[in-house]
């Protein structure tokens, strides 16, 4: 398997998927770095012999998922669930859109966070929102993200997304 071609840990550029497997507590958190995409079907399985009975997923820096890589990661999820508590964190935007798109990606795991993108109809200005399980996040779909205030300018945003259809997997 060629090395992870990148610039920094930060997630700023990778040609191929990278992992971290970190202690937090009683639990493992695997955080994910780069593209999910088909060199996610060699990379992923190895993992699975390293990983304890809790695991938190963090997405925060998964630059983009393509159709090979969600098909590695649902045949990941299958087994990673085979006994573990799992939950998912600050799940990307597109992250979002495979879980309400196919419910196999998350599988039983709890998604606990999610990032939503908001631009500013004045300035132009565009932000990551973090919504957080028991805080912030909505209760039904319906109920939509509520007001989102600019960073830069403090007036009022739009989600990129359509609230109702972004938050359909809170249901779920
Ligand atoms: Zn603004």
């Amino acid at each position: 398997m060629p090395p992870a071609v990148g610039i920094s840990n930060q997630g700023e550029f990778f040609m191929s998927i990278t992992t971290q497997i970190a202690k937090n507590g009683d639990w493992e958190k695997l955080s994910l770095f780069g593209p999910i995409n088909e060199d996610a079907e060699l990379h992923l399985p190895k993992l699975l012999q390293a990983l304890g009975a809790k695991i938190i997923v963090n997405f925060k820096a998964v630059e983009s998922v393509n159709s090979c890589g969600v098909r590695a990661w649902i045949t990941f999820m299958r087994e990673l669930e085979k006994g573990r508590s799992i939950i998912f964190e600050e799940c990307t935007a597109d992250i979002v859109g495979q879980i309400n798109m196919i419910p196999n990606f998350r599988g039983k795991a709890d998604v606990q966070s999610v990032y939503a993108t908001y631009t500013c109809q004045h300035c132009g200005n565009h932000q990551q929102h973090l919504f957080v399980k028991g805080k912030n996040l909505p209760q039904t779909a319906g109920d939509g993200g509520g007001d989102v205030a600019c960073g830069k300018c403090a007036k009022p945003t739009e989600m990129d997304e359509i609230e109702e259809e972004f938050f359909a997997w809170v249901e779920s």
